[in-house]
């Protein structure tokens, strides 16, 4: 049973310690938390941090900020909160992100049922109550009638199985789990493996205190400038004046997203044309490189357009022609995560920067003064491990997840996600994953995406209620149908033709499925209006 600073409020049914048990403090378990509140249900939220904000908490490497623009990476369910809360930066940074999770944990009065430094070991279904048991590492059991996994997509830090790295004698530190002091590497020799997204944000801003920084390049990615600036205060008053306007146009976006997008081909516009497209487009910054036309994710030879132009800059950036050729991706452009940079390409031309490429033989090993590639010692004072997330199922997969029948959620997804709208899988009654794989999630702006669930989960648990429902799962034909929908797209798109996160590859042994629904926010969120317009179409109610 719970420990006495944590009393559960029974639940409303009266049957289990809570009506809900949330798993994660992020912005998902949050909203939920407060959605749930509202129906006057009993809840508890278990996070593993010390405070709220999920991957805005973890993520703290230097110069880690939004790729999507902060006025729009923000939850639009309360009109007061979203006057009442001021962006400064276009692309804010972490700090400012975290402090708005816990403006609004404030604002909600979130805290009180959010049991930090606590993670979630078990959660078993009992078939016989129907409820839940769910075990936190320090065992203490809880009942609930509902769990909601608010674990995140991006939440489960991939960390490689480099040979020596226990002997190691400097510092070593993942981007995704970065220490709440920050680190100063002033005068060191550090050591970057990665280019992802984390690396291309951190590697800038390291170069600047490190005395000398060598980066491990696996896969050269594509990142486009931020632009990121200070926001003008008539900028943020027009945003205020019509917000609604700004995220019903997001709504009507495939990424959840408002931003310039032309449906055109490029394969009809004169070279001329599209190159001065893609250039006032860099010079604007941001993922909106790739809504210049609507073709660059679909077909290879309109991809090939835009990716050579970003080339082309990285040509005219990095003045070592050699270092400039090994940073340009041979890969389609956008098939991995677009990436959003400060100074990256142009970080290369500093003298105390130095690119090692190791996609022709992996890094050997790590030694105690640093590591060993390709027959070369590398001395280091400091590693960082830039490698990425066990993407999508790594959170959940942490948990030992049983549902009926003893059956755990591993085992039945060996073959890759199997789940019916992203939100729900047989076999797991009573059980919500918010923003899980087959759901837009990832592809998506995800703020708006999060609420978009945590609204279904809430309008689902009161419609269940008014009609005497205690239980919902969802059928088999239903859920393989999904799946095949979610296969039928992806296969439309350039996007699941590469070795990504989106597919696993990152993760050895980790089956090749696309993991998230590309069919585009709107179409999603069409899809489950109708599936509750029809009573919840494809879900066993009982
Ligand atoms: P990532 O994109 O998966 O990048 C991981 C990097 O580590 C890749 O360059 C990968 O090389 C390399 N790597 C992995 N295992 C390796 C190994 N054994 N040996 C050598 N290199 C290895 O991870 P991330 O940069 O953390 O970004 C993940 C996602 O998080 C992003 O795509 C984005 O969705 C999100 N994110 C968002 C922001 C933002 O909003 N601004 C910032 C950071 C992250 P390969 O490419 O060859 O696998």
């Amino acid at each position: 049973m719970p420990d006495s600073a944590h009393q559960p409020s029974r639940s409303t049914a009266g049957a289990t310690d809570f009506d809900v048990v949330i798993v994660g403090a992020g912005f998902a378990g949050m909203y939920m938390l407060h959605r749930l509140r509202g129906l006057g249900m009993s809840a508890r939220v278990y996070e593993a941090g010390d405070g709220v904000g999920g991957t805005w908490y973890w993520n703290r490497y230097p110069g880690a900020r939004c790729d999507v623009e902060s006025v729009q990476y923000s939850y639009q369910f309360d009109k007061e909160l979203e006057q009442e809360w001021t962006w400064s930066e276009k692309y804010s940074p972490q700090g400012e992100i975290l402090k708005y999770a816990n403006h609004v944990a404030d604002r909600f009065d979130l805290r009180r049922d959010i049991q930090f430094e606590t993670k979630v070991a078990s959660t078993t279904y009992d078939e016989g109550n129907g409820t839940w048991s769910v075990v936190t590492d320090a065992g203490e059991t809880v009942t609930s009638g509902y769990v909601v996994m608010a674990t995140g997509c991006l939440s489960s830090f991939n960390m490689p199985k480099f040979e020596g790295v226990e002997d190691f004698k400097g510092a070593s530190y993942h981007t995704g789990h970065w220490p709440h002091e920050g680190v100063d590497f002033t005068g060191l020799r550090v050591g970057v493996i990665g280019t992802g997204s984390s690396a291309i944000q951190s590697i800038p801003e390291i170069a600047k205190q490190a005395k000398h920084l060598t980066v491990f390049q696996r896969t050269a990615n594509y990142t486009i400038p931020a632009r990121n600036a200070k926001l003008a205060e008539e900028y943020v008053q027009s945003i205020k004046a019509d917000y609604s306007g700004l995220r019903e146009r997001a709504k009507k976006m495939p990424s959840g997203y408002s931003f310039p997008f032309n449906a055109g081909s490029v394969l009809e516009v004169p070279e001329e044309e599209y190159r001065r497209e893609y250039r006032s487009r860099w010079e604007k910054g941001g993922t909106a490189y790739l809504g210049a036309y609507g073709d660059l994710l679909l077909k290879p030879e309109a991809n090939k357009t835009a990716a050579n132009f970003v080339k082309d800059m990285i040509r005219e950036t990095v003045t070592d022609p050699a270092v400039a050729e090994l940073l340009c991706p041979t890969n389609i452009i956008g098939c991995k995560r677009l990436c959003v940079d400060t100074d990256y390409y142009a970080t290369y031309n500093r003298p105390n920067v130095k690119l090692v490429d190791i996609s022709k033989a992996p890094i050997d090993t790590i030694t105690p003064e640093g590591l060993r590639h390709d027959d070369i010692d590398y001395q280091f004072d400091a590693i960082v491990f830039a490698t990425g997330f066990d993407a999508m199922t790594g959170a959940l997969f942490n948990i030992d997840i049983k549902g009926k029948g003893g059956e755990s959620l591993k085992e039945k997804w060996t073959g890759g996600p199997q789940t019916y709208l992203g939100l729900t899988t047989v076999g797991f009654p009573n059980m919500f994953t918010i923003t899980g794989p087959g759901s837009p999630s990832v592809l998506t702006n995800m703020l708006p995406s999060i609420e978009q669930h945590v609204n279904f989960i809430a309008d689902c648990l009161s419609y269940m209620r008014e009609h005497g429902h205690s239980r919902i799962e969802p059928e088999l034909q239903a859920e393989l149908d999904w799946g095949v929908h979610v296969n039928e797209v992806a296969d439309l798109s350039l996007r699941s033709t590469c070795a990504s996160w989106y597919v696993g590859a990152n993760v050895p042994g980790k089956p090749r499925v696309f993991m998230p629904y590309i069919g585009g926010f709107p179409r999603y969120v069409a899809e489950c209006e109708r599936v509750v317009e029809n009573g919840y179409q494809g879900f066993q109610l009982a």
